[in-house]
């Protein structure tokens, strides 16, 4: 089993508050293409347009977003995953961006 098991972890899939403290809100964006934008009850359920218009995921008020379910750091499952938009295939297992989000939630970075 790989050191970084995204099924175990779910921590990029939370809004830091450190980035939150610092305004950044929005998070995830939604790209025009996602999959996720085909499907309506998807749509109203889990994004939410900014004053700019751009779309983004829903996040629950911890920063944690909607379409994630179970618990941070012991098993987690997107429920939207073969519709999720492309910011959330970019985080690579072990890179930099997972292993700080790791630290974050208390894991192993
Ligand atoms: S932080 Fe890293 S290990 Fe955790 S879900 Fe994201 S990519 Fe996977
Ligand atoms: S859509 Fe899925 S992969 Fe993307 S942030 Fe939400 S739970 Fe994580």
């Amino acid at each position: 089993m790989s050191r970084y098991d995204c099924v175990q972890c779910g921590a990029c899939c939370c809004n830091l508050p450190a980035n939150r403290a610092e305004g950044f809100i929005d998070y995830v964006e939604v790209d025009a293409r996602a999959p996720l934008l085909r499907r309506p009850e998807l749509v109203r359920r889990l994004v939410v347009y900014n004053e700019d218009g751009a779309a983004h995921l829903r996040l629950h008020p911890d920063g944690r977003c909607l379409a994630l379910r179970g618990r941070v750091g012991q098993r987690v499952r997107c429920t939207i995953y073969s519709d999720r938009p492309q910011a959330c295939r970019k985080v690579e297992a072990g890179s930099a961006l997972c292993r700080r989000y790791r630290s974050a939630h208390g894991l192993r970075a």
